[in-house]
């Protein structure tokens, strides 16, 4: 079923009793022509790509759990291109172009908002760091602007301007920057891909990887044994978990990040942005809750809930951003698995192994980039070799030292 203004005025009229599934519920077949494990928003992008831009359909996703558990329907839905280094800038904007294009591509409404996301700086040095990236994003052909203090006030007059702790001395904004609903893109890709002959199996767990002379030939699943000839991993916090099973020891760590919800409050924040002085970002949503977070929590886990000294330095730097944040009730509060990679960027590669394909690394920042990144996943699948936009997205680059280190914060990944 389409949809379209046509048919939800048909269903109105009868009382929207004609709505079906927005996807399938097959039962897996016995082998495919590639399966992607995980069916977060990277893992169901990449299987609609591979559909839809290589003819490949007879595909199946695994996911463990339900679509939309994942970090895909946990996330701060915060997008955005604003990248300073070669490897990174042209495939984030590539993600940018994608999400623009996405709603009428996928025929799903997945909220795309692009209202603008602001980096505050509060210092000289932050001035011209901000400066230098906001140049490295034009001479890529991606939009910036550097604003000073009075155009910051004018635009988010909101922020404590004149008593704070960290004064605020201007922005970099990128005003394609924005949001999308996250579990808009989780549902609006898988129900793509399923229309293009895709399987989503839910509640299929992979448990086994198959090896044969070098070779990955199947997965062993919760739901049965599952050949295929080609097997992405797309398993963001469980990366490790996943690429153990075929032998591989990832340069990942899995670390829990937090995100809060305030009551619903009248439309204040039209735009996102981000305090420099410390790590906190914060945006509206459209229900009109506050959604805010911050640093990771710092240790290594697979659990989905974080601790409370996060939650203090989240309210402190808001409260020191905002202070009026001070009166409001935060009403939710969750945790994500994060694969932080060693130097902060993202692996979409071939493995060692043939047949067996790595989509991981993706830190607190995978979400912008999931139209991007399961684009060029498909592509290296399909192709066997990468696209250029994931070139410098290599898994032997920690041994070659080729480091696409954006932070500049070295190999910890507690610092990315
Ligand atoms: C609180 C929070 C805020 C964030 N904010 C932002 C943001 O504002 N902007 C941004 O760009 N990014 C953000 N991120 C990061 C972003 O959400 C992730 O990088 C991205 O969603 C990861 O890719 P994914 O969607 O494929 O992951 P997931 O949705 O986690 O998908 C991975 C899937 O693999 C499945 N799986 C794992 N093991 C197996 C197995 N053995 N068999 C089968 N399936 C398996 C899991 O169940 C899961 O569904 C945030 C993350 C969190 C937690």
């Amino acid at each position: 079923m389409r949809y379209a203004l046509t048919s939800l005025l048909g269903q109105a009229l009868r009382g929207n009793r004609g709505w079906t599934p927005a996807w399938r519920r097959p039962e897996p077949k016995a082998s495919y022509d590639a399966v992607i494990v995980g069916g977060g928003g990277h893992g169901l992008a990449t299987a609609y790509y591979l559909a839809k831009e290589h003819g490949l359909t007879n595909i199946a996703v695994l996911e463990k759990g339900w679509i939309g558990n994942g970090n895909i329907g946990r996330n701060t839905t915060l997008i955005r291109s604003n990248y300073l280094l070669p490897g990174n800038v042209p495939f984030y904007e590539h993600s940018m172009k994608l999400w623009e294009g996405l709603e009428q591509d996928i025929n799903y409404n997945a909220m795309v908002s692009q209202r603008g996301l602001l980096n505050l700086y509060h210092s000289d040095a932050q001035r011209d760091a901000f400066a230098r990236r906001g140049n490295a994003m034009r001479m890529h052909g991606v939009d910036s602007e550097l604003l000073d203090r009075e155009q910051v006030r004018a635009f988010v007059p909101y922020l404590d301007f004149d008593n704070a702790r960290f004064p605020i001395q201007g922005g970099l904004i990128q005003r394609r920057g924005g949001t999308v609903r996250h579990d808009a893109v989780a549902w609006g890709y898988a129900r793509a891909a399923d229309r293009l002959g895709v399987d989503i199996l839910e509640h299929c767990e992979v448990t086994g990887i198959d090896i044969v002379d070098g070779r990955a030939v199947g997965v062993q699943t919760t739901r049965g044994a599952i050949r295929a000839k080609k097997i992405g991993l797309a398993a963001a916090g469980n990366s490790s978990r996943v690429a153990a099973l075929a032998g591989l020891r990832l340069p990942i760590e899995s670390h829990v990040l937090q995100a809060f919800v305030s009551e619903g409050v009248k439309p204040l924040i039209d735009t996102v942005v981000t305090f420099g002085a410390g790590h906190f970002y914060i945006s509206q949503s459209d229900k009109g809750g506050l959604v805010f977070g911050g640093d990771i929590d710092g240790y290594n886990s697979y659990a989905w809930r974080g601790n409370l000294p996060i939650v203090e330095d989240v309210a402190e730097c808001g409260m020191a951003l905002m202070p009026m944040l001070g009166r409001l009730r935060v009403v939710r509060s969750w945790g994500g698995l994060m694969d932080m990679s060693m130097d902060g960027s993202p692996i979409i590669d071939k493995t060692p192994i043939d047949g067996l394909y790595l989509n991981c690394g993706w830190c607190y920042g995978g979400f912008k980039a999931t139209p991007a990144s399961g684009w060029c996943f498909a592509h290296t699948i399909a192709r066997d070799a990468p696209h250029a936009f994931n070139a410098a997205m290599r898994l032997d680059r920690f041994a070659t030292g080729h480091l696409i280190d954006e932070r500049g914060a070295g190999n910890r990944p507690n610092l990315h």
